[in-house]
């Protein structure tokens, strides 16, 4: 509805006609529980195409702030723009269905009576045909083709979690947010799985947020890592710089531990 050329909602960071606004950009979000700034001042840009990495410890504010973005969670202040656009702030917002945003769970979330087939063409738009070739194209880029009229049940934890991504890429979103995506899954299988979904994040062109307690993961997968503690970012940057300078000593012992 708000398509006017000279957009008075785009933020100002990137005013000239020629600079691309970044696929998502989240501005000094906030959002209180029992009166505590439990996402507090939170502000990230991602462009199409990169994987940023959301990285501190239980209860830091992660799965809130990736609620929001995907309008499950209001918060009670800042904005959302995505390529520019601002979906929501504290009076307007575009509803959840229509933010074309991918999520991903660690639970997978499979709806178990549908097979494979009707899982990943859930959300999808378009002929019975069209559907079908693009649940074919996704299923074979995660190599479980063979597997498209089984059930849920029939499959093992990774190959669920591959069925998750499968579905949330199918209707080609702007931006993916993956929450934990493969804390449920077994140690051996995980390097592998991470190293697949990261290879078919790539080909998308969406901005992808993951979420994860877990530094080896982020350093793994990351293009940034954005290093959470206490509702707010504590430092930014690519995982090598991160890692190998962090900000302070409370950033230190995160990486140092096992956890
Ligand atoms: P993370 O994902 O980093 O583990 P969360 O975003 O889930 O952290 O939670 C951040 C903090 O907000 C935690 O202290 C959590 O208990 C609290 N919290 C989250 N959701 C609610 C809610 N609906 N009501 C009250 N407190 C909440
Ligand atoms: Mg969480």
């Amino acid at each position: 509805m708000t398509s006017a050329p000279a957009d008075p909602q785009t933020p100002s960071g990137y005013p000239t006609a020629d600079a691309r606004p970044p696929r998502l950009e989240i501005r000094n979000l906030r959002r209180f529980f029992d009166g505590r700034a439990v996402v507090d001042d939170v502000s990230l840009q991602i462009e199409a195409g990169q994987v940023m990495c959301l990285l501190g410890p239980s209860g830091c504010g992660k799965s809130t702030t990736l609620r929001m973005i995907a309008g499950v969670e209001m918060q009670d202040s800042g904005e959302i723009y995505v390529d520019g656009k601002l979906i929501c702030d504290t009076v307007f917002r575009v509803p959840p269905e229509r933010r074309e945003i991918g999520l991903i769970f660690q639970d997978f979330a499979l709806f178990p009576h549908l097979s494979v087939a009707d899982n990943v063409a859930f959300g999808l738009k378009g002929s019975k045909d069209e559907k079908r070739a693009r649940v074919q194209e996704l299923l074979s880029k995660v190599s479980l083709a063979q597997y498209i009229d089984e059930f849920p049940h029939q499959l093992s934890g990774g190959e669920q979690q591959r069925v998750a991504l499968a579905r949330a890429l199918a209707p080609k979103p702007r931006i993916m947010l993956m929450d934990e995506p493969f804390s449920g899954l077994d140690n051996r299988l995980r390097d592998g799985i991470r190293d697949e979904t990261l290879a078919l994040l790539k080909e998308e062109d969406a901005a992808v947020l993951l979420v994860t307690h877990e530094p080896e993961e982020a350093m793994r997968m990351a293009d940034e890592i954005a290093l959470m503690r206490a509702g707010k970012i504590v430092q930014q940057g690519a995982p090598y710089n991160v890692y190998t300078r962090p900000a302070d000593r409370a950033a230190v012992s995160f990486f140092s531990d096992t956890n």
